[in-house]
């Protein structure tokens, strides 16, 4: 699958402190009846969800529902993170929606080969989980702004900055020609 390119902000002391806010623990479901329930609700300025990846802001909400298999995961997630611009390589904010939803928990014992599991414990990190629906999100081609002006195809040069000075005329060979019978 191909994904755009995500800037990197790797924090220089990074731990796992960081990655637990996305940690929930719901161990107390699994002994629940079924129908049980809890909504979550995020609200976070912001949230590494890998070492690639930060989610500035993070909100929106989710339920998580005692069935007879697990802990079912429903709901949506608002965001945005830092993209390559497709024009000009420079930084563009992207709006992503993580939608979770058919997310089936199981507790370890009974959990199926390849499927999703709580720890022991009853917790779960969701990082992994929203980092990718995340990505999912992103389209390709994403742009810094409508009037993104790229880079100059003669010398690379971001023209967003400035006027690199490079002869526009010089880009279509069949300007030139025209020129030259002009002259
Ligand atoms: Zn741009
Ligand atoms: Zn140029």
């Amino acid at each position: 699958m191909h994904l755009p390119l995500i800037l990197l902000f790797m924090e220089p002391t990074m731990t796992s402190e960081h990655l637990s806010r996305l940690r929930f623990n719901f161990g107390f479901l699994i002994e629940a009846p079924l129908g049980a329930h809890r909504v979550i609700e995020l609200d976070y300025p912001s949230v590494d969800v890998g070492d690639d990846v930060i989610l500035s802001p993070l909100a929106g909400k989710f339920t998580a529902t005692r069935t007879s298999e697990g802990v079912y995961l429903q709901g949506e997630l608002h965001s945005a993170t830092a993209v390559e611009c497709a024009r000009c390589l420079g930084e563009a904010e992207q709006k992503v929606t993580a939608v979770l939803k058919d997310l089936l928990f199981y507790p370890p014992e009974t959990a199926p080969k390849e499927e999703l599991t709580l720890d022991k414990e009853g917790y779960v990190d969701l990082a992994p989980l929203i980092r990718e629906l995340s990505l999912l999100s992103i389209p390709i081609n994403t742009i810094c702004r409508p009037d993104c002006a790229g880079l100059c195809v003669t010398c690379g040069h971001n023209l967003n900055e400035s006027d690199c000075g490079c002869d526009e005329k010089l880009i279509d060979p069949r300007m030139e020609v025209l020129q030259q019978l002009l002259k």
